[in-house]
Formats: C-alpha cells, sequence, structure tokens
C-alpha cells in the first residue's frame, strides 16, 4: 500500500497502533535493551513534553490539547476493539481492561454505570501518569480523563466529556474518570 498522503508522525502512529493491537510484546532494534521502559521516563514524555513544554507554547489551553491528545488515542484504540465486543459493553470494558493492564496504563475498574442517565464513572488504579507524583493542585491527568472519554465515545457512537474527579496526585489513590455521553 502506498502512503504518500501520511505524515511521518501518521506513518508511526499507525505502526505502533498496529504494534499496541497485535499483543505482540516484543519489539524490533532493541535487541539489548528489551520492550520495557522505566515509568519516570513514559512521565517525563507524558508530563514534560506532552504537559509543561505543551504549557511554554499553548499556556491555559495546554491540559486541553492534552485531553484531546488522550481522547484521540482513546477513540483509536476503541474502534479498533469495539468490533470484537458484539455490542456489549461489559465485554467492551472488559477488554479495554485487559489492553490497559498488558500495556501498564493501569488497572482500570468501572464504579458507577448509569446509562439512563448517560454517566459512567471508571477509576483508573495505579496510573501509570500520576503515580509518585504529590501536591498538585488540581486533577493532573488530563491526557487519561480524554483517553477514557474516547474509549467510551468509540463505544457508544456519541459525544462525551470526561473530567478527572479524583487523581491519585492530589491524594486520592486512584484516578476517577467520570465520563458523561452529550
Ligand atoms: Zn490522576
Amino acid at each position: 500500500m502506498l502512503n504518500v498522503s501520511k505524515t511521518d508522525y501518521q506513518l508511526a502512529r499507525q505502526q505502533i497502533l498496529e504494534g499496541i493491537i497485535s499483543n505482540e510484546f516484543g519489539i524490533e532494534n532493541r535487541d539489548n535493551l528489551g520492550p520495557m521502559i522505566p515509568i519516570r521516563l513514559f512521565q517525563v514524555l507524558r508530563m514534560v513534553a506532552l504537559g509543561s513544554n505543551m504549557e511554554d507554547i499553548l499556556g491555559q489551553g495546554a491540559p486541553s490539547m492534552v485531553y484531546h491528545s488522550g481522547q484521540s488515542l482513546g477513540t483509536a484504540l476503541g474502534q479498533i476493539v469495539a468490533p470484537t465486543a458484539d455490542k456489549n459493553l461489559d465485554t467492551y470494558v472488559g477488554k479495554i481492561e485487559h489492553l490497559c493492564r498488558h500495556l501498564s496504563i493501569g488497572l482500570v475498574v468501572p464504579d458507577k454505570v448509569d446509562l439512563k442517565a448517560g454517566i459512567l464513572e471508571l477509576r483508573v488504579d495505579e496510573c501509570v501518569s500520576c503515580a509518585g507524583i504529590h501536591h498538585v493542585s488540581s486533577p493532573i491527568c488530563h491526557f487519561e480523563a480524554g483517553m477514557v472519554g474516547g474509549i467510551v465515545k468509540a463505544f457508544f457512537n456519541r459525544n462525551v466529556k470526561a473530567t478527572e474527579t479524583k487523581c491519585n496526585a492530589l491524594g486520592d489513590k486512584t484516578c476517577l474518570i467520570r465520563v458523561d455521553l452529550l
């Protein structure tokens, strides 16, 4: 297939997503170092590159951009997983939970699901992004909130608003994401 219209970042994105979905844990060109990285390196990318550096450029708009970025990943993953879930929410959440555990993003646990009210609350225990971070003044996992929102959006095919209402970095021991179906 010719990829002439794709940018290099789009090509990389496609290959990374394919690698995630293939469940293949090994990776090329890491014969000595292997597929794992220290969590602090991930946090540098997440909280510095996709956090404070973004804030340097965008100021108060940074959290929205980070949220958007998370939402686009969540939607992409959700769109790959959804067709395998038989339109069943429990099956879907189970597969997402497995994927998030496999990727060490966190332990996803449904806390409250009220579809009549259009509200889903999902916990992310041991969240990769804010583990070991303290003393922030408000929830800091905008990427993860967006990602969970994107995952829900992909299942219901509806717009959503996701909000992190508890954050481990605030001392809450978990990150709780509330998703409102719009
Ligand atoms: Zn958090």
